[in-house]
Formats: C-alpha cells, structure tokens, sequence
C-alpha cells in the first residue's frame, strides 16, 4: 500500500501494555502459601491454578518464546510490555518477596535480550521493605534497562500514601519511571463482603482497590510531594475517570479530608495515563478521549487473562481518528515507557 503522495503507508504499530508473564519460581512461592494455610483472599484464584486441571493460561503464563509470539504475529502485535503477573510479590515475606522480584526482574532482561523487538518490561518489588524496593527499582531502570514498574496494588492491605512507602515514591520519581498500578483483590475484610457471588474479582473488586489506592495516594499528598510521579491504571482508568466530577464537587468540600493542592480531577489528568486493559467499549474509551485526552489513553489486552483477538479488533475498528488510534497503539506507549520508536 502506498499514500497518495507515493510514499509507503507505515504499518499500525501495536504495543500491548498489561501483559502478563510468569516464571517457576513464582508459581512455587504461591504453592507455599496455599500449603502454609494462607487465607490471603488472591489465593482464591491461584488454587484453582493448582494440578491438572489448571487452566491454560497457567502454561501461556509461562511461554514467552512460543504460542505468545505466534499469536502475537497473526494479530499484527507487535510488542508485549511484561509484568509479572498479579499480585506478584506481595503476598510473601519480605524476604522472600525481595529475593523473587530480582530474579524475576532477570529473566524479564533475558528475555528481553531475547527478542529485543517484541518485549519490553515493568519491574517488580517487593514493597515489604522499601528501602531495598528502592534499591531495586534502581537496578532494574539503570542496570537491566526495564521500562517501568508494576505494582499489584494494596500490600498486606496497605497503600503507598502510608510514610513508610516513601523510599519507593522517591526511588520512582527520580528515576522518571512510571509505576502500573495494576489491581487484585481487595483487603480479606473487603474481599469477604464481595464473595459470596465473586465479585472480589475482575469483575468488580479488583477496580474498586486500584481506585482506592489512586484516592489514597491524592489524598495522602502523594502528589504534592512528589509531583514528577506518574501512574498507570488498567481498566479504562478503574472507574475514576467516570467518577471524576462527582471526586471533585465532594473534594471541595473538605470534610475529613485533609487539604491538598489539587482537585482529584487535576491529579488524574498530572500524574495518570490509562489503558484498555479488558475494556473494550468505544463508548468508555471516547469518554477517556474526550475528558483525559488522548495523550493519555494506552492499548493493552490482558494476556493471558483475556483474548487478544477480540482486543485487537476492536481497537481496529473503533470510531475514533486515525491519529488517536495510532496515539493510543503505540505512541503513547513509546513516550510514558519509553520503548524507542521504530
Ligand atoms: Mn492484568
């Protein structure tokens, strides 16, 4: 295909953004747990991982070099960004955890080095102890060139704007990597009210913990102390941007709540850009257009967890410009992670 004035048309460039992988190590780390008697709420999921009727996405998890790629190419994708899949670290001990996030960090490099094209990576830690988390997060930007970090929400149902986080606020902000906030279940006393129908999950609980962070985190003064700091929520957002109006006419009003620089809204559109992850609607993603901008919106497709095909096609496909689809595919993804362009 060529454009009118003869030059070849550029293909679409596609960039997938909340793309899960796993590694052995992590796999056992959780059998542990559930062997321990854990009651952590997320083990709920991963016992169903167990044995041998596991579902395939266990084993998809784990291929980075085979089935991903195939898929990958029949669909025009061109790169996966990898995280280590929820909750990753942060159901272990300190040290355990400390231990597991470098070495996951190191494969996620070597298989990276492996097809420098088709991967990029976020960084794990292990917040449980801060200050070596900051020490990680340093290795993985400077050292193992990752682009960016991950992070499964609450840890042992504590936030980042608790004071004890702050090593890993500042470790993000001086380093300029931006932190994906990616959800899990909430809390057990949260999750319990919500699994009577399973509702703890994807399906609604996950969205309302990652928002929560998001406010606690405005709130805590987060970002007027660190206002560099960039965040990225999956989900179309996890609700927020629908919220927005309704946080911001509340925020004004004080209450309880303690007096910051900025208005929820404001901190949304400063420290956050979204993805698509799992939210394939046109109608959301216009409405994130339309009041985020589309500077600030991400294509992602949750693999394994849910199907690329359908993901790819709709984003296709989807009533938006041309320029804001190729924002949303890759440019926008090259700039926040820094992927270097092609
Ligand atoms: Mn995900």
């Amino acid at each position: 295909m060529q454009e009118q004035d003869g030059s070849p048309v550029k293909p679409l460039r596609r960039i997938a953004t909340e793309e899960a992988f796993s590694i052995p190590e992590h796999f056992d780390a959780i059998r542990d747990l559930i062997a321990a008697g854990s009651q952590d709420p997320d083990l709920t999921l991963w016992r169903h991982f167990q044995g041998n009727h596991r579902p395939v996405f266990v084993d998809n998890l784990q291929d980075v070099d085979f089935q991903r790629l195939r898929t990958m190419d029949e669909l025009g994708v061109s790169m996966h960004l990898l995280s280590l899949t929820s909750p990753g670290v942060q159901m272990l001990d300190a040290d355990r955890a400390t231990g597991l996030a470098e070495l996951a960090n190191d494969r996620l490099a070597e298989i990276i080095a492996r097809h420098p094209t088709r991967y990029a990576g976020l960084a794990s830690f292990a917040p449980q102890d801060p200050k070596r988390a900051a020490r990680e997060m340093e290795r993985a930007i400077n050292d193992l060139k990752l682009n960016g970090f991950v992070l499964n929400s609450h840890t042992n149902g504590e936030y980042l704007d608790e004071p004890k986080f702050r090593p890993i606020l500042e470790a993000a902000e001086g380093l300029g990597a931006a932190i994906y906030l990616h959800p899990r279940t909430p809390p057990k006393p949260v999750a319990d009210l919500a699994n009577k129908y399973g509702l703890e999950t994807g399906m609604w609980g996950y969205q309302t913990d990652a928002a929560l962070h998001a406010l606690r985190m405005m709130y805590g003064g987060v970002f007027d102390d660190f206002p560099g700091l960039k965040f990225v929520l999956g989900h179309m957002g996890e609700g927020l941007p629908y919220w927005a109006w309704r946080l911001d006419y509340w925020g004004r009003n004080g209450g309880r709540r303690p007096p910051v620089k900025r208005a929820p809204s404001e901190y949304l559109q400063e420290n956050f850009a979204i993805t698509t992850s799992g939210m394939e609607w046109t109608p959301v993603l216009k409405f994130c257009i339309d009041t985020l901008g589309a500077d600030k919106i991400m294509f992602a497709i949750d693999y394994p967890y849910q199907e690329p095909e359908p993901a790819v096609r709709w984003l296709d496909t989807a009533e938006i410009s041309d320029e804001h689809r190729a924002m949303i595919y890759s440019g926008n993804a090259e700039r926040i992670f820094r992927i270097p362009a092609e």
